[in-house]
């Protein structure tokens, strides 16, 4: 068992050199020029191992000149500079721990602006359990119980591991919207996030020793969907199962749209709009009208938009102005529930418990 665990974690480490697990995240990115600040600001080069320059200076430009970057008006060799504030950690292979702005964000570790298409990206590198504590503050509110929030922290590192495998050897892992996980950089750090993510530091979720795709959402209304049904990723630890969350009066919504709406969503008539379809958990895999327009319940969703169709678990009913949907749930309904995470969190549930509740059959390893 050990070894390949060992196996993992070499794999994981970028360098042997690197003391921490680091992340890359796509922050932004700027057409011609970008500013970046901190305390004790230096420069390097975008490798691991980099020596970093003191700038002498709080606040530097980077601009884009053709196929090349400048500082300061200074060429830089290279089609990316890397920025870390803090003179304390110019030479340690860690990435730094004074915050940086750069575009609109305030972030830790460092800063690489590299070319892009025709314009500039901006990348942090950060380490992960400082990511963590960042994106656990926009993930779930920081005012749930302490044993859903240390379930969330392991969902999300083993999320960021699992992306990173599959990015590996790419300028960055993850972007920082609600596609992937949202990231708000240091302003959404919080002392109960931090705590949940250091009582479970290094630790993951696994299925035959590699980290799993541990989806998660905000409320699934009283039972999962199956990683199938609602991403199709047929995985053993992707079951559905009874989550307490369909209780609490939070996880009903309703929401009228309009017949133009529909229309532009449908790229049809909306005329005699039924539900065609329901997945084993009874969530609408197809809608159809009158017309035989037919859509799979996902792409309605999207198409809809997921704020307003929260859930695929709905009714649907035709009104004088257009359409009314009744429904429960927020979100595509795989995996971690985070309103049943809190209700089971009330009811004394340890973290451990609930991710094996969610993800039946992973197994928590301590990665490092
Ligand atoms: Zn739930």
């Amino acid at each position: 068992m050990l070894r390949p665990v060992a196996l993992l974690l070499i794999f994981l480490a970028s360098s042997p050199a690197l003391a921490v697990e680091t992340m890359r995240i796509a922050m932004s990115e700027a057409r011609t020029e970008v500013q970046v600040s901190g305390q004790g600001l230096a420069f390097g080069t975008d490798t691991e191992d980099a020596t970093f320059h003191p700038l002498g200076a709080r606040q530097v430009t980077v601009r884009r000149k053709g196929r090349k970057l400048e500082v300061n008006g200074a060429p830089v060799v290279g089609d990316a500079v890397r920025f870390r504030a803090g003179a304390l950690s110019y030479d340690a292979g860690v990435p730094g721990d004074e915050p940086l702005r750069a575009g609109d964000m305030q972030v830790r570790g460092d800063v690489v602006v590299r070319l892009y298409r025709d314009g500039l990206q901006l990348i942090n590198v950060i380490p992960l359990e400082d990511y963590l504590t960042a994106v656990l503050g926009s993930e779930m509110p920081v005012s749930f119980p302490a044993e859903a929030l240390k379930a969330q922290a392991v969902a999300a590192r083993t999320y960021a591991l699992q992306k990173k495998l599959e990015a590996y050897g790419s300028a960055f892992y993850l972007g920082s919207s609600v596609l992937h996980q949202v990231y708000g950089g240091v302003n959404r750090e919080d002392p109960r996030t931090r705590a949940a993510v250091e009582a479970t530091r290094g630790e993951v979720l696994t299925y035959e020793l590699a980290p799993i795709e541990a989806y998660f959402h905000a409320s699934c209304g009283g039972r999962t969907e199956s990683g199938q049904a609602a991403l199709q990723r047929d995985l053993p630890y992707l079951q559905a199962v009874e989550c307490p969350c369909g209780k609490l009066p939070a996880s009903r919504w309703s929401a009228d749209v309009s017949e133009a709406e529909l229309r532009s969503a449908l790229s049809g008539s909306p005329e005699g709009l039924r539900i065609a379809g329901r997945t084993g958990t009874r969530r609408v895999s197809r809608v159809t009208t009158a017309d035989g327009t037919t859509l799979d319940g996902a792409r309605f969703r999207q198409r809809l938009g997921y704020t307003k169709l929260k859930s695929l678990d709905f009714e649907v009913e035709k009104t004088a102005h257009g359409y009314s949907f009744t429904g429960r749930g927020y979100g595509h309904g795989a995996g971690l529930c985070q309103w049943g995470a809190k209700a089971l969190a009330d009811g004394g549930w340890e973290y451990r418990e609930i991710l094996s509740h969610y993800y039946p059959g992973a197994e928590l390893q301590q990665l490092y």
